[in-house]
């Protein structure tokens, strides 16, 4: 690892607007910008202004904050940062690699299992995560108006095997409130669904906006909330996000954390063991660990399957049972995530 020279200019600092709203649009898009902060000069890394092209590099800024200073190899630094290891090509890697598409049956919906259902709520995440699976999911294909909500509202209604509705994305909390207020209280009033479900990195990478404008709809329903958060390495939860945990848990919610398994940010059981017991100190269940889906461009944060479970069993040793989550793989037209080992 190179060692950092003395003679970079000192970080910059970072300053940081209350509102959610204003941290999410200025979340730090230029790689530069980012590597100022961080004491990292890009000759440090090898980044890749191409791949940057492709997917954008965007991260807020709360984020940036755990990042270590001259730490190349910082691993919330690795989620974020465009490499020139994604322009690899490899015909095992597709753009769809889920098959979503097969199970868009309209747009802002992907209903792959009978009882819940996936809602694309909005289009855009708070953060760029490198390895997402949804990198290439054609967003603007599922940009809805009020109006035609109606139509999964519609579909909704229409299938009683549907209990769990999961507000996904994209990020759902990157929504507004008032338009979040209106459609839990339309899906509420369906009889057939118990359940709400929100999976969302917001809190992790913006805490402020779990505020009251979030708490007053989430828990003015009859639905019992779920919320299903994204955290990859127990750095990532800094006080403000303990506190910000420590909201949706009073406010009556479940909170469980699903993680990937990424090469060079927590393929260790010591990490993963450190993330599930920083988790359980925040009153967080862990729920699943992925391995990475075969998403274009991801590919170097990929493990080979014996790796992953020889990881997972030693994982298993460190740690009581309910703080172990459990390891799948989205395998396309099976009916569930599959459990690996
Ligand atoms: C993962 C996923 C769900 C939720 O599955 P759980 O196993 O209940 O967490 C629902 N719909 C889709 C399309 C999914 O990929
Ligand atoms: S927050 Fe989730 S959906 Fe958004 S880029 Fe990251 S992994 Fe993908």
């Amino acid at each position: 690892m190179p060692t950092i020279t003395s003679n970079l200019s000192p970080a910059q600092p970072i300053s940081i607007s209350p509102d959610w709203k204003v941290q999410l649009s200025q979340a730090v898009t230029s790689i530069d910008e980012l590597l100022s902060y961080l004491d990292l000069a890009p000759e440090q890394l090898s980044t890749s202004q191409q791949a940057a092209a492709e997917f954008s590099l965007k991260v807020p800024k709360p984020f940036i904050q755990r990042m270590e200073p001259g730490n190349p190899k910082d691993p919330l630094l690795l989620q974020v940062l465009p490499v020139s290891a994604e322009m690899q090509q490899s015909s095992d890697y597709n753009k769809d690699p889920l098959e979503e598409s097969k199970h868009n049956p309209i747009a802002g919906i992907v209903h792959k299992y009978a009882n819940r259902l996936l809602l694309v709520i909005s289009p855009a995440c708070a953060i760029n995560c490198r390895y997402c699976f949804r990198r290439h999911f054609p967003y603007s294909e599922n940009r809805q108006s009020k109006q035609q909500w109606q139509s999964a509202l519609d579909y909704i209604r229409s299938d009683e095997n549907i209990n769990e509705v999961i507000y996904s994305g994209g990020d759902p909390l990157a929504a507004n409130d008032n338009f979040l207020s209106w459609l839990t209280t339309e899906i509420a009033e369906i009889a057939h669904i118990k359940r709400l479900r929100i999976h969302t990195r917001l809190p992790v990478v913006i805490p402020a906006r779990i505020d009251q404008g979030f708490l007053n709809w989430a828990t003015a329903t009859r639905l019992k909330p779920i919320v299903v958060l994204h955290i990859n390495h127990a750095n990532e939860i800094d006080a403000e996000v303990a506190r910000t945990i420590n909201k949706l848990l009073d406010a009556g919610m479940q909170v469980l954390n699903q993680s990937v398994l990424l090469r060079g940010v927590n393929d260790s059981a010591v990490t993963l063991a450190k993330l599930s017991e920083r988790l359980f100190d925040c009153g967080v269940s862990p729920y699943y660990l992925h391995l990475c889906d075969p998403v274009a461009g991801a590919q170097h944060f990929d493990l080979d399957d014996s790796v992953a479970k020889q990881i997972y069993s030693e994982l298993q040793c460190l740690l009581p049972g309910f703080l172990v989550p459990k390891l799948v793989r989205e395998i396309p037209s099976r009916q569930s995530k599959t459990l690996i080992n």
